[in-house]
This record gives C-alpha cells, sequence and structure tokens, in this order.
C-alpha cells in the first residue's frame, strides 16, 4: 500500500476538503500500482526494536541523517513516559539515557535500527533550563522536522494517561495533521489508574479525535507493567515497512 502525503491548509472549506482527498486517494491508487510494476521486490523486513543503536544528533534539519527510508518519532511533554516506553519497546535501558546525556538533550537524537530504518527521539516542552529565544528556534526547528521530513512515516505521541491532550499535544497533532502524517497516541502510566478509568479515558480520547479519522489512533500503554507492546509494534511495523510516495507538488498543482 502507497500512502500519499500532502499539506492540507488549515482553512479549507468541506467541499476542498472533501476534493483534496479524493485527489489524495486517486493519486494513493496510482502510485501503489506503480510501485508494485516498477518495485516488485520492494518488500522490507520489520525491525528488531532490540537492535535499536544510537546514530547520532541533530538541532536542525540540514544535520539529520540522509532523508531516506524509513522513520518513526518519538514525542511527548517532559515526565510522560517517553524514555522508559523507548526503553522498554527496544529492551534497551542506555537508549534513552543516549538522549539525555548532556548536550543532546535539546536535539534530535537518531537510533539506527536497521540499515534503512531509524527511530527519532524528538525533545519534550519545558526540556532544559534554556532561554526563550532557544526554545522559539527549538520550536521552529521541530515543525520543520515534522512538515518536511519526507523519511517520517510516524509519529508515536506520548500522554500520561492521566493528563491527555495538553497543549504541547495539540501543537504536535496540529503540526502532524498539517502535514497529513499519522499519529499513534500512547497513553503513558496506564497502571496508575484502575482498569474501568483507563478504559474511559481511552474511549474519551478516541471520541475527541475521532475527526482525524484514520491518521490517529490510541492506545492505552504501561513500561512498568509491560502492556501495550503488540498494539505499538503493529503499528510501528506498518510505519516501518510501508511503501510510501510522498509527492507533494502534484498535489498542490492538483489543487
Ligand atoms: P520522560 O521525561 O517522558 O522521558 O519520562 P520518563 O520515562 O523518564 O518517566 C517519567 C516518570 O514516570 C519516571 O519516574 C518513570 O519511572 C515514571 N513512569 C514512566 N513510565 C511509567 C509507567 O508505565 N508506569 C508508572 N507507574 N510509572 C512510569
Amino acid at each position: 500500500m502507497v500512502r500519499v502525503r500532502g499539506h492540507l491548509p488549515q482553512a479549507i472549506d468541506n467541499s476542498r476538503k472533501k476534493l483534496w482527498h479524493y485527489i489524495r486517494d486517486v493519486l494513493t491508487k496510482k502510485a501503489t500500482r506503480l510501485m508494485t510494476v516498477s518495485d516488485p521486490t520492494g518488500a522490507i523486513s520489520a525491525p528488531d526494536y532490540r537492535q535499536a543503536s544510537f546514530l547520532t544528533s541533530a538541532s536542525k534539519l540540514s544535520q539529520c541523517p540522509a532523508d531516506e527510508g524509513w522513520e518513526v518519532a518519538f514525542a511527548g511533554r517532559s515526565n510522560a513516559g517517553k524514555s522508559s516506553a523507548i526503553n522498554s519497546l527496544t529492551n534497551n535501558k542506555k537508549l534513552a539515557r543516549t538522549s539525555r546525556t548532556p548536550g543532546r538533550t535539546q536535539l534530535l537524537n537518531f537510533f539506527q535500527l536497521s540499515e534503512q530504518q531509524r527511530l527519532v527521539d524528538l525533545p519534550g516542552y519545558g526540556f532544559a533550563k534554556v532561554p526563550q529565544a532557544v526554545k522559539r528556534e527549538w520550536t521552529k526547528q521541530l515543525e520543520n522536522y515534522l512538515q518536511q521530513r519526507q523519511s517520517l512515516r510516524g509519529l508515536v505521541l506520548m500522554m500520561d494517561t492521566r493528563h491527555p491532550l495538553q497543549p504541547f499535544d495539540e501543537q504536535m497533532l496540529g503540526w502532524a495533521m498539517a502535514a497529513s502524517m499519522p499519529v499513534h497516541i500512547l497513553l503513558t502510566k496506564a497502571d496508575k489508574l484502575k482498569k474501568g478509568p483507563a478504559k474511559s479515558t481511552l474511549l474519551k480520547v478516541r471520541a475527541q479525535l475521532a475527526g482525524h479519522g484514520d491518521l490517529v489512533s490510541v492506545q492505552l500503554f504501561s513500561a512498568l507493567k509491560h502492556t501495550g507492546h503488540p498494539e505499538l509494534i503493529a503499528v510501528m511495523d506498518a510505519w516501518l515497512t510501508d511503501v510510501s510516495v510522498y509527492d507533494d507538488d502534484v498535489e498542490e498543482e492538483a489543487l
């Protein structure tokens, strides 16, 4: 399956939205056919997350590794449980520590899974004690990364189950949606709530985000209890093996 992505302007009326989705679907089908014909061996294996190793850090788009292959980014407010989730997914306590090494904390940290597949640890907000001007610059670079990085196939957004959809989360969702970037939300530390309230939070968050259709999915997760892994891995495997075509220019012309 090939997914065509493009930028959907924020202020757009419903009829144009429908047209935009129609065009995207047609392009997606065409691209799928093309890829099947021109690249019959285009299959790529799901990665072994335990193989993740630190690759490099970047503070702006130009310092990122070559924009090729497949990438999944992790984001969350400070204390949302991002490091614990990454550690638990990769079964490697050293990885998130790598991201916390002084000097690396405010950067995008890239971890290699295979030659063509990467994990990217994005900073939380409230990150480090740095001047406002640095934070503003960082925010700009983060937005650039989310909206322009072609190899980025999806964003895993972590939120504490007890405090979902904070302003940071809304901002990340807004940027991702503007780039038609799929987002998978982990409601972390699910073990801190009893089953009933955790489930009702899950349903409530899903209902709040239903307007984004298939682009947003939500699950409960606990690094402590090791629950939610199969669901997360299924989503990430799909993203990291998805053969996609990015053709923003064609879509913008079509509009
Ligand atoms: P980060 O700042 O987003 O990287 O958050 P951390 O992974 O460092 O977690 C923040 C705090 O939440 C730490 O004290 C963790 O031990 C705790 N924590 C993280 N995940 C879980 C979880 O699944 N269950 C519980 N009970 N605590 C968690």
